[in-house]
């Protein structure tokens, strides 16, 4: 087993993760940032990203994620393609796993994010990546004139399908209840869109599809209207989930105070946790705002909050 030791350790490589991997390393903090199992975070699964300030004209998400580990590498910052198993905050320093590996640190920014939640039936898993999909701008170009599912009631669910519509010829929607969580700007403009339908007080029961000569492809699903409780079998091509998000908050369980819904809890105004020398930064301590910029602004937050803390170590 090797041991590598840094005074401040990143969890996680979204918006977050890489300003605080910037300010960190301009703080001679030399910190080693964990780009886990999806470098680069979310935003490498969108296209472009029009919000972001400083590009005009919009800018990739990747290419904005490539720029930001670049802006960091270029203080030092490092960077390891590992995933945090687990971790021992119980004592300082603190201590993180990744296989047979354990990294120390004197202080830890957990800047995890969030993932897409998903239904958690078998069919789901069987048919991921082959119809079944929790990323309509990833994989969306996929379905050109076939017919899809968007799973959701909520902002994302109008969005994926009123984007779908560009590919796919129609677009169901389908949600477990009549009221919707949508904006009603959201809503009215997938209602307006003659590609999109609705499927109300609907659960997916079972996706099905077919494997042929170790093809994996989804020909439909089965729906349960939970009113009458009867299934209906419907065909279709592929199989969107926008059915939220839910912060990557596992590992840190019983170590961490975390909300309702799992996200870390931290102090007013601040990044600190409930651990000294832990903060949290970007979405997985906020469930409001979720955005590229706000995450960012959280990173260089704890960044400054840890080299503030370290100093009064000293
Ligand atoms: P959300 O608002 O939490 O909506 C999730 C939807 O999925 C709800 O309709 C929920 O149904 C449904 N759902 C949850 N679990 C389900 C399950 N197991 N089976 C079936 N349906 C399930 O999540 P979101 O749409 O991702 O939006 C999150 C936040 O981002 C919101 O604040 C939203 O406004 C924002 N957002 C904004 C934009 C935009 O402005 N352009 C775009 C996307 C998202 P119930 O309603 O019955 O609970």
């Amino acid at each position: 087993m090797s041991k590598n030791h840094h005074k401040v350790i990143i969890i996680g490589s979204g918006p977050a993760g890489f300003t605080a991997a910037i300010y960190s390393a301009r703080a001679n903090l030399s910190p080693l940032v964990f780009e886990g199992n999806q470098p680069g975070g979310q935003l490498t699964i969108t296209t472009e990203v029009e919000n972001y300030p400083g590009f005009e004209n919009g800018i990739m998400g990747p290419e904005l994620m490539d720029v930001m580990r670049k802006q960091a590498k270029r203080f030092g910052a490092e960077f390891a393609y590992k995933y945090i198993e687990r971790v021992d905050f119980s004592k300082r320093p603190f201590k993180l796993f990744s296989g047979k590996e354990i990294y120390t640190a004197d202080a830890v920014i957990i800047a995890t994010g969030a993932s897409a939640k998903l239904l958690g039936i078998p069919s789901e898993q069987e048919y991921m990546g082959f119809g079944v999909s929790a990323c309509a701008t990833c994989d969306g170009f996929f379905f050109k004139n076939q017919e899809v599912i968007v799973v959701g009631g909520g902002d994302s669910a109008m969005e994926e399908a009123n984007y779908l519509t560009k590919f796919a010829s129609k677009v169901t929607i389908v949600h477990r209840r009549e009221g919707f969580r949508a904006s009603q700007i959201m809503l009215e403009r997938a209602k307006k869109n003659p590609k999109i339908e609705f499927v109300l007080n609907s659960l997916i029961e079972e996706i099905l599809g077919k494997n042929e000569n170790g093809r994996k492809s989804v020909t439909g699903v089965r729906l349960k209207n939970v009113k009458t409780n009867q299934t209906t079998d419907i065909k279709i091509d592929g199989i969107f989930m926008a059915i939220g998000h839910k912060p990557n908050t596992e590992i840190f369980k019983d170590m961490l105070e975390m909300d309702e819904s799992g996200y870390l809890k931290v102090k007013n105004g601040s990044t600190y946790t409930k651990i000294e020398g832990v903060f949290a930064a970007g979405d997985v301590a906020d469930k409001t705002y979720r955005q590229a910029v706000t995450a960012a602004g959280m990173g260089c937050m704890a960044a400054i909050d840890a080299e503030r803390w370290l100093e009064s170590q000293e």
